[in-house]
């Protein structure tokens, strides 16, 4: 079974001449298995083929926007209806209001919305409103959580200068007594708690948040004055129809939202309570794409989708019958296997694995049997997945494991992810 590999090969090449490093940010191949695509050519429903024609059932979802399943008609139809009706105009269409009020009618805490096109947008545009809120500077963030790619918050120290991240403190998820360390050394100066809704970092085992640790940041900000944001762009409408943190009853003044909520169309959004109103309409912020109606079209679509079907209960259903499954089949191989996260967002590690050798030869077999899955980030269910595909990727993973199995005691380093263990 070898998978065809010339075009992409091909596209790989002319982009390396052309596209900086051949590809960038989460979409580089970079640090995945050899035998991955880098290049796409189609996708419908849950699944994905490859610019060589190779078909996948695919539990990356683009790193979460498919939430409804692939090149959905109805969603689609809303978009492009919309689109020739004009997109980008010198102002914005109704659908503006209208889907503020939508969004604000589902989101407990939200009183108001601000629509932009990233995730990075709206938790830059938090930064902002808590620091203008407050007249503070400064934010506590947890180690290793992700909020964009702007320099305040890039992962990667290249380019970047310290002053781009002055008046940040750290604490680590879950962990109460650092949280409150890190607001005591924040003094009288505290702006904001930017917080995970869980922690959904990459190459870690995932965790939910401790309800005591949610707790305990709104009563700091709460004691402060400051800002509690919850940035939802990753996980949210994957957990709740309402910001993830309302599951352990903890409502933040801010929540940032982007990827799914029009199913893959461009638009995100920062919503907040009454609280923040005031200096949410003083800063200054916009973009030259913000206003575009088509995407807000396709976002109401989606959201009328997340109100009135069982699409929440369906993914969950799944995700379970996909955790129990492998759960059995990985302790009939003997091999340990961590699932981790909501069963909507798992993350799948190896347990003796630190340079993901395991972890990397496994996800190569499973992509060889049409299935893609991730070896080191966060992967994502979506509504168009049946339980047939879930069976389907069972039988594949019963087949890795037992071909990891065999290989196992002579996998040699993986070179690309040495950095993991220098
Ligand atoms: C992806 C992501 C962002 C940034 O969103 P972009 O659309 O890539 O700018 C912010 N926060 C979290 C939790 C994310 O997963």
């Amino acid at each position: 079974m070898t998978r065809a590999n010339s075009q992409d090969r091909d596209l790989r090449e002319r982009a390396a001449a052309v596209i900086p490093g051949g590809m960038y940010g989460h979409q580089s191949t970079r640090l995945l298995p050899d035998d991955y695509p880098q290049f796409f050519s189609r996708a419908k429903g849950a699944r994905l083929w490859d610019a060589d024609g190779n078909e996948m059932l695919d539990f990356m979802c683009a790193y979460g926007p498919n939430l409804m399943g692939y090149a959905d008609d109805a969603i689609d139809a809303a978009y492009i209806d919309r689109m020739r009706q004009g997109d980008t105009m010198t102002g914005p269409t109704g659908l503006i209001v209208e889907l503020a009020e939508r969004f604000t009618a589902m989101v407990t805490h939200a009183d108001w919305a601000i629509f932009c096109k990233n995730g990075g947008d709206a938790t830059q545009m938090a930064l902002m409103i808590a620091r203008a809120h407050t007249g503070r500077k400064t934010v506590i963030l947890a180690k290793g959580a992700y909020h964009g790619a702007a320099p305040w918050c890039a992962t990667r120290p290249v380019g970047v200068i310290r002053e781009d991240k002055a008046h940040q403190l750290f604490c680590d998820y879950n962990d109460i007594a650092s949280l409150e360390a890190a607001v005591a050394a924040a003094g009288d100066d505290l702006a904001a708690i930017f917080a995970a809704p869980m922690k959904h970092d990459a190459f870690t085992d995932q965790a939910l948040p401790d309800p005591a640790y949610a707790r305990r940041a709104r009563e700091l900000c709460d004691a402060a004055g400051a800002l509690l944001l919850v940035d939802d762009v990753r996980a949210g409408l994957r957990i709740a129809r309402d910001c993830s943190w309302s599951v352990v009853g903890v409502q933040p003044d801010l929540s940032s939202w982007g990827k799914c909520f029009a199913n893959g169309h461009p638009i995100s959004a920062l919503l907040g309570s009454n609280t923040a109103k005031r200096a949410a309409a003083q800063i200054f912020t916009t973009g030259s794409f913000w206003y575009q109606a088509a995407p807000m079209a396709a976002a109401l679509t989606t959201l009328d989708r997340v109100r009135n079907t069982d699409y929440l209960e369906h993914i969950e259903g799944l995700g379970t019958r996909l955790r129990d499954g492998l759960a059995e089949r990985a302790a009939a191989s003997g091999l340990g296997l961590r699932q981790t996260g909501p069963v909507t967002m798992p993350l799948f590690l190896f347990d003796d694995d630190p340079d993901l050798r395991k972890g990397f030869f496994w996800s190569s077999e499973m992509l060889r049997r049409g299935v893609y899955v991730h070896p080191w980030h966060n992967m994502f269910l979506c509504a168009a997945m049946t339980t047939a595909d879930i069976d389907q990727a069972l039988d594949a993973a019963e087949a890795s494991l037992k071909a990891l199995k065999g290989q196992v005691g002579s996998l040699g380093p993986v070179a690309k992810m040495s950095f993991l263990t220098a």
